[in-house]
Parts: structure tokens; sequence; C-alpha cells
């Protein structure tokens, strides 16, 4: 010890002047790497099926695979770079929209009468905002028109050509029906058309949804669709109803459900999870998987994705399979489509 203070006082005024900057520039980046890394995290999912592995082709499972990925890296960036958690929500969605190989946006189901009518949603878990737009058919990306309900109108849900004004006067350039029509979704009408059943197609789903937690410890969800195939009478589902099939509330969690729309309106689907999680105490997951329960003890198919502000995830459904995927601040990514 005296060895040690008496080689201290042997230092010059310059050996000390080094030692505190060392000490400083040491100090700084000490803090700096202790800042804590803000968690974020993201689910997505792109609607449930009956689908099997025979009859998907390794390259329709390749394209699935590669667009599914595309929708990750592109949330993960979104939010690496301090986007919000709406921003990630509307931008994965948007590339599904824009996909042909989903049913929202482009590539969406037919209506009975040969068209194409799509609803969207949006919920922010901070604010308990929310909106939704239902039954419309030239809006190109519905969740931006959602999200601009949400934060530019006083209302939840808007519908139809109500709903395209909406958009208009907003600046959102209206596209023509046609635009939204595939080959494949044409003929998967026709099959149905001519079996003249109403339910039961290969691609009967497809929906699209994300729930994401920010680096700001905020939790949205969205959720966008064409629907049912052959879906009649102006037919509207449970993808734009907040508390069916989409539902964020920081308090809980942030979900985002495909599948068979009238059960889970019936079943007041997300909300309901949300409402286990609250009273109940349950988990995310444990929560969503009772919510399945119920919905196949009713007779109901679909699946649901859900994310708390701790950046525990679910994916959760009781068909053959669910296009789905997450990403996580710490480099956890995984994409899946059966079970
Ligand atoms: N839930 C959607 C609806 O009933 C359809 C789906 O998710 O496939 O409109």
């Amino acid at each position: 010890m005296m060895e040690y203070f008496l080689a201290l006082k042997n230092l010059t005024r310059f050996d000390m002047k080094t030692i505190t900057v060392i000490f400083l520039i040491l100090l700084s980046t000490s803090f700096l790497y202790a800042q804590p890394i803000k968690n974020y995290a993201l689910v997505i999912h792109g609607g449930v099926g009956v689908m099997d592995k025979k009859s998907m082709t390794p390259e329709m499972q390749n394209e699935y695979t590669a667009v599914l990925n595309q929708v990750l890296h592109v949330g993960d960036s979104v939010l690496a770079n301090g986007g919000t958690c709406m921003d990630a929500v509307e931008k994965t969605i948007m590339i599904m929209e824009d996909s042909p190989l989903f049913n929202a946006g482009k590539g969406a189901v037919f209506t009975h009468d040969g068209i194409v009518e799509l609803d969207a949603s949006v919920m922010e878990g901070q604010t308990l905002k929310a909106g939704a737009i239902a039954g419309v058919r030239d809006i190109k990306n519905p969740i931006r028109v959602a999200r601009a309900v949400m934060e530019k109108s006083e209302h939840v849900l808007l519908t139809g050509s109500g709903a395209s004004q909406f958009a208009k006067e907003q600046g959102f350039i209206p596209v023509e029906n046609s635009y939204f029509h595939t080959e494949k979704r044409l003929k998967s009408l026709e099959e149905l058309l001519k079996k003249e059943r109403e339910a039961a197609s290969n691609d009967k789903h497809g929906t699209v949804g994300c729930v994401a937690l920010d680096s700001y410890g905020n939790i949205a969800a969205g959720t966008s669709t064409g629907g049912m195939n052959n879906k009649k009478y102006g037919r509207v589902g449970d993808s734009p109803i907040i508390g069916a099939g989409t539902y964020a509330n920081n308090k809980t969690g942030a979900f985002s459900c495909t599948g068979h729309g009238e059960y889970y309106i019936r079943l007041g689907f997300s909300r309901d999870i949300s409402a286990l999680i609250e009273y109940k105490k349950l988990s995310v997951a444990q929560a969503c998987r009772e919510e399945i329960r119920k919905l196949t003890q009713m007779g109901g198919t679909g699946g649901v994705i859900g994310i708390d502000r701790k950046g525990n995830i679910a994916m959760e459904f009781n068909t053959s399979g669910m296009f789905r995927g997450y990403v996580k601040s710490n480099g956890k990514k995984e994409v899946a489509i059966f079970k």
C-alpha cells in the first residue's frame, strides 16, 4: 500500500492528466455499453388454412417463406431504428397486402359477385386508440387507411363508400377493383360456385396480421383481409372488429386473429384473451391457447398471434398450418408454416 502511495506521489502532472483522460474515456464507453438495449419484438401471420406438406409444393413453401422472411426483416429494421410498434405493424402488413400470396390487398379472395371487398384494423396498446375500415373496394393498402381512421378521424370504424371517401380526402389514390384480382382466387371462387357450397376451400383463409413491441415499451396490433371466399350480402368478418380480430392493451397484450370470423366475433376473441390475462393472470401463450380451446369447442377454426410488453409471444392455431414468424431484438427469428 505504502509503495502505491509513493508511486502516486511521484507521478508528474502530465501523467495525472493522461490517467484522468483515460479514466474518463473508459467511464464514458462503459456507460455506453451499460445502457440497457430496450427489447423489441414482432410477430406476423399470413393466415391459417387446410395446409399439408403434400398439397404445398416445395416451390410454394419457398415463396411463402421468402416473403415472410422479408416481412420480418422490414419489421426488425423499423423497430431497431426506433420506429414505433404502429409503424412496424403498418409497414409489415403493407408488404403482405402487396403480395398476391395472401388474402389481403392484392390477391384477396372474391365475393360471391366476383369483386374484392377488404377489411382492416389497427389498435394501439398505450392509448387504446383504434381504427378500422370494412367492405372497401378501391383502397390499395387498407391497413394504412385503418391507421388514418385512428389518427385523423374521431371514429373507429368506417365502411364501404364512406371509408373510400375518407381515404380520398386523406390523399390516398383509389385503385380499380381489378388491381386486387388474381387468377388463383378467381379459379377458387369458380370452383366453389360450381360445387355450390359456401364453405371449406383450401384458400378460404390467408388473412395477414402483425403484433409488435417497440423499444419504448408499447405494443400494437393490426389485421388485414379480403374476408371469406364467396362471401355474400356485404358480409363483414372479425378482422375490422376491435375486440374480435384485433385488440391491443399495454396492460395485457396485443393480438391479431385469423380464421372463421363469425366465431371470432361471437367469442369476442381477442378481447377475451386480454381479459384472461388481466383477470385470470394467464400468460399470453396460456391465454391464447385457452381461447383457441374455446374456438375448437364451438366448432370454429383459426389462429391468433400475441405479444406482451415483456416480449413474450404466442402463435396458436387449431388448423394444420398457419403462415407465421417472429423476430426479437436478441436476434431470435423463426418462420414456419405447418403445425
Ligand atoms: N377472419 C377472416 C374473416 O372471417 C378470414 C380469415 O382470417 O381467413 O373475415
